[in-house]
C-alpha cells in the first residue's frame, strides 16, 4: 500500500472502504445478473440483446476490477466471501426468473438506475476529498448512465417492431 498516496485522502478511510465494497459487491452481483441473463433469454430481437448484455457483463467486471485496486490502495481488503455481496450490496440481485427480453431488460434497466443513484451518491462523498476515488467513480457512474440508455434504446427498437407486424 502506498503510504503517502492515503495521506493525501481527506476522508475517513475506513468509511470509504466500507463503501467501496458496498459497490464492489454491486458489480459482481450485476455481472452475474447480466451473465446468465445472456444465456437464457427469449423473445424477439434475442441476438441484439445478447451481444448488449454479454458485454455488459463484461463492463461490469471491469468495474469490480477498478474498485479492488481502488481498495487495496487505500489499504483495505475487498469482500472475499461471496455470502457477504448480499449483506453489503446496494442494489441487490434481481434473479432473471422470467426469460423474456421484455422481463430482463426491465430488470436491468432498474438494477441501472440504482447503480445510477448509488455512484452519484458515492461520488458526492468524495468530492473535494479524494481525487483518485473520485476519478474511478466519474468513470464508472459514465458507464452506467451508457448502460440504462443502451438498454432503454434496445427496448424502444423491440416495441417499434412488434408494433409494425
Ligand atoms: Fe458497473
Ligand atoms: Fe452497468
Ligand atoms: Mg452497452
Amino acid at each position: 500500500m502506498g503510504t503517502f498516496g492515503r495521506k493525501i485522502v481527506d476522508t475517513d478511510v475506513e468509511e470509504l472502504v466500507k463503501l467501496l465494497n458496498k459497490a464492489y459487491s454491486d458489480e459482481w452481483l450485476a455481472y452475474y445478473q447480466y451473465w446468465i441473463g445472456s444465456k437464457i433469454v427469449r423473445g424477439p430481437n434475442k441476438e441484439a440483446v445478447i451481444a448488449e448484455l454479454t458485454l455488459h457483463a463484461t463492463e461490469e467486471l471491469g468495474h469490480a476490477t477498478l474498485l479492488t485496486t481502488r481498495i487495496i490502495q487505500l489499504g483495505g481488503t475487498p469482500v472475499t466471501k461471496p455470502q457477504d455481496w448480499f449483506k453489503l450490496t446496494n442494489c441487490g440481485y434481481d434473479a432473471p426468473e422470467d426469460p423474456s427480453v421484455f422481463k430482463i431488460l426491465e430488470q436491468n434497466i432498474k438494477g441501472e438506475q440504482c447503480a445510477i443513484k448509488a455512484y452519484n451518491s458515492l461520488l458526492k462523498k468524495v468530492r473535494d476529498k479524494d481525487a483518485v476515488t473520485y476519478n474511478i467513480v466519474l468513470g464508472i457512474l459514465q458507464m452506467e448512465v451508457e448502460h440504462e440508455e443502451d438498454l432503454q434504446s434496445i427496448l424502444e427498437d423491440i416495441n417499434v417492431m412488434m408494433k409494425k407486424r
